[in-house]
C-alpha cells in the first residue's frame, strides 16, 4: 500500500524571483532628430531675422566707405573702423558698453519672452535653420529623408546626399571668409583667394569658422543648444511666472487622443489635443512641449505653429500650444490681462537701465574727440636754467588722430605766469597717426618757488572741432 510518505513526490521548481531593478545606462545614444519643415507666424519671425541677420553679416563688409571698406576691424594696425567712426584700444570702454547693453537686452528680452535670442537670432538657429532648409530642397521632408537613411546605398542616396554636402561646404566656406573679411579688407582677400596666395592666418580662421559653421549647423544642431551652450542652464534665473514661455494649454488639450474631424470631444470624453504628434515633430530639440517647461526648449514656437494649423483643421479654436505666461494660464486672464502683467516693475527696471546706459554711450560716442594726447615729462632731459633768466622743462607729447584727414593741432601750456612753449607748437598730424614730439617749456626763474608746479596742456584742433587739456608738473630747481 503506498502510504503518503511514498506518494510520487511533485517537484514545484523555483524559479528565482525577477529583481525589479532594471539595468539604465547612463549614456544615451544619440537618436538622430528629422525635424518636420513647418509654417506660420513664428516661422515667419524666425525666416525674417534669418534674412535680416544673414544681410547684414554677409553683406557688411562689401560696404565702401570713402577709400575703405566700411567695417573693418584692422587688428594689425589696432583699428577699428565702423562707418565714419575710428576706434583705438584707447577706446576699449565703448566695446565694454556695447556688451552691457548686449548682457542687458538678453536679461529684458528674456525676462519679457523666454529664450527669443535662441528661437530667432542665434547663429546656431539660424545655420541650423539654413542648413535645414539646404537638407529639405535635396533631400526631402523629414519622412522621406528617415526612409532614405533606413534604406541601404542607392546611386540616387549617393547622390543627394553629396549634393547636399557640397551645399553646406559652400555655404560653410562663404561664411568662413566673410567673417575673415571684417579683419582683412574682403575684396584683397577675394583676390587672394583667385591668386592662391592667401596668408596663413586668413587660411586657418576661414577654415576654422567654416568647419564650425559646417560642424554645428550640418550635424551638432540641437546637441549645442543641449550640451554646449550654457545660456539654457542659467536661463530659468531670468524667468519668472509673468515670463511668455510656448505653453501646452493641458486643462484643455487633455486628455488626449485622435478622433475623427466630425466627431464631438465632448462625448468621447477628450480635450482639443488629438494626438498627432505633429508638434513633437517639428520640434528642432525633439522634445514633447505636452510635458511641460523644458531646458532643451529654444522658445522657437514651430510646435505653435503646427498646432495651429491642425487646430484650423480640426475646426477647433487656436493656441492650444501658445506663447503666454504661466500666471495667466492659472488665472486663465484675457489677452489684455496678461500683456499688462509683462510689463511688471522688473521690466520697467531693465528698460531704464538699458535706455540709461544707450543714451550714456550715444552722447559719450557723439562727445568724444576725435584725436587724443599722452604727455611725459622727459626724465632724461631734467629742468634746467636757460639764457634769458629762464628755467625750462621739456616734455614728450604723442598726439594721435583718430580722423580719416590729415589735422592741425595748436599746443598752449598755462598754469605759471609766463609760461611759453619756445619748440613748434603747431602739429600735423596725418590721417589715423600718432606722432611724438618733444616740447620745451620756459617760464621766468623767479615766477615761483623752487619744487614741482601743476601746469596743463591745452590742444585746439584747427581743422575739426576738438579740444583737449592734459595736466602735468613744472620742475624749477633749487
Ligand atoms: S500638434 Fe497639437 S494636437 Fe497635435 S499632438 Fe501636438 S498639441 Fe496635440
Ligand atoms: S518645444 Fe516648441 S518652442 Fe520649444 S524648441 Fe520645441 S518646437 Fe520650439
Amino acid at each position: 500500500m503506498n502510504s503518503p510518505e511514498n506518494a510520487v513526490r511533485k517537484v514545484i521548481p523555483i524559479v528565482p524571483a525577477e529583481a525589479d531593478e532594471e539595468l539604465i545606462s547612463l549614456y544615451a545614444a544619440h537618436e538622430k532628430i528629422y525635424p518636420r519643415s513647418v509654417s506660420g507666424f513664428f516661422s515667419n519671425w524666425r525666416w525674417g531675422t534669418v534674412f535680416l541677420t544673414q544681410l547684414v553679416f554677409y553683406g557688411m563688409p562689401w560696404i565702401e566707405w570713402g577709400q575703405r571698406q566700411a567695417i573693418l576691424f584692422d587688428l594689425g594696425s589696432r583699428r577699428f573702423y565702423i562707418f565714419g567712426l575710428v576706434l583705438y584700444p584707447q577706446d576699449f570702454i565703448y566695446l565694454a558698453g556695447i556688451l552691457v547693453i548686449s548682457a542687458l537686452s538678453l536679461f529684458l528680452f528674456t525676462a519679457v519672452a523666454g529664450r527669443l535670442w535662441c528661437g530667432y537670432a542665434c547663429p546656431q538657429t539660424v545655420y541650423t535653420e539654413i542648413f535645414l532648409w539646404i537638407e529639405k530642397k535635396v533631400e526631402g521632408d523629414r519622412s522621406a529623408r528617415m526612409r532614405r537613411d533606413a534604406q541601404g546605398l542607392s546611386a540616387d542616396k549617393v547622390g543627394r546626399k553629396t549634393l547636399k554636402h557640397v551645399l553646406w561646404l559652400a555655404v560653410a566656406v562663404w561664411t568662413g571668409f566673410t567673417f575673415v573679411g571684417y579683419f582683412t579688407p574682403i575684396k584683397d582677400l577675394g583676390l587672394e583667394v583667385l591668386q592662391m596666395n592667401m596668408g596663413s592666418w586668413e587660411v586657418f580662421w576661414t577654415v576654422f569658422y567654416g568647419f564650425a559653421t559646417y560642424g554645428n549647423a550640418g550635424f551638432m544642431r540641437e546637441q549645442v543648444c543641449k550640451h554646449m551652450c550654457p545660456y539654457a542652464r542659467f536661463q530659468s534665473a531670468m524667468f519668472d511666472k509673468d515670463t511668455l514661455i510656448v505653453t501646452y494649454d493641458a486643462e484643455r488639450g487633455d486628455p488626449r487622443g485622435a478622433r475623427s474631424r466630425k466627431a464631438d470631444p465632448t462625448a468621447l470624453n477628450l480635450g482639443a489635443c488629438i494626438d498627432c504628434t505633429l508638434c513633437v515633430q517639428v520640434c528642432p530639440t525633439g522634445i514633447d512641449i505636452r510635458n511641460g517647461l523644458q531646458y532643451e526648449c529654444i522658445g522657437c514656437g514651430a510646435c505653435a505653429d503646427v498646432c495651429d494649423t491642425v487646430m484650423d483643421k480640426m475646426g477647433y479654436e487656436r493656441g492650444l500650444v501658445k506663447y503666454t505666461t504661466e500666471n495667466a494660464m492659472n488665472n486663465k486672464w484675457t489677452q489684455a490681462q496678461t500683456w499688462s502683467h509683462i510689463f511688471r516693475p522688473r521690466i520697467l527696471v531693465y528698460t531704464a537701465i538699458l535706455g540709461a546706459i544707450v543714451t550714456a554711450t550715444v552722447v559719450s560716442l557723439s562727445m568724444r574727440t576725435e584725436f587724443k594726447v599722452n604727455v611725459v615729462r622727459d626724465r632724461a632731459v631734467t629742468a634746467r636754467v636757460v639764457s634769458g633768466g629762464k628755467t625750462e622743462n621739456v616734455y614728450q607729447l604723442q598726439v594721435m588722430n583718430a580722423t580719416e584727414a590729415t589735422q592741425r593741432y595748436q599746443i598752449t601750456a598755462t598754469g605759471l605766469p609766463g609760461l611759453t612753449i619756445t619748440s613748434d607748437s603747431l602739429v600735423v598730424v596725418e590721417s589715423t597717426q600718432a606722432r611724438k614730439l618733444a616740447v620745451r617749456v620756459q617760464a621766468p626763474f623767479e615766477v615761483a618757488a623752487p619744487g614741482s608746479h601743476p601746469i596743463e596742456f591745452l590742444i585746439d584742433s584747427l581743422d575739426s572741432p576738438g579740444h583737449l587739456s592734459e595736466k602735468s608738473v613744472f620742475l624749477i630747481p633749487k
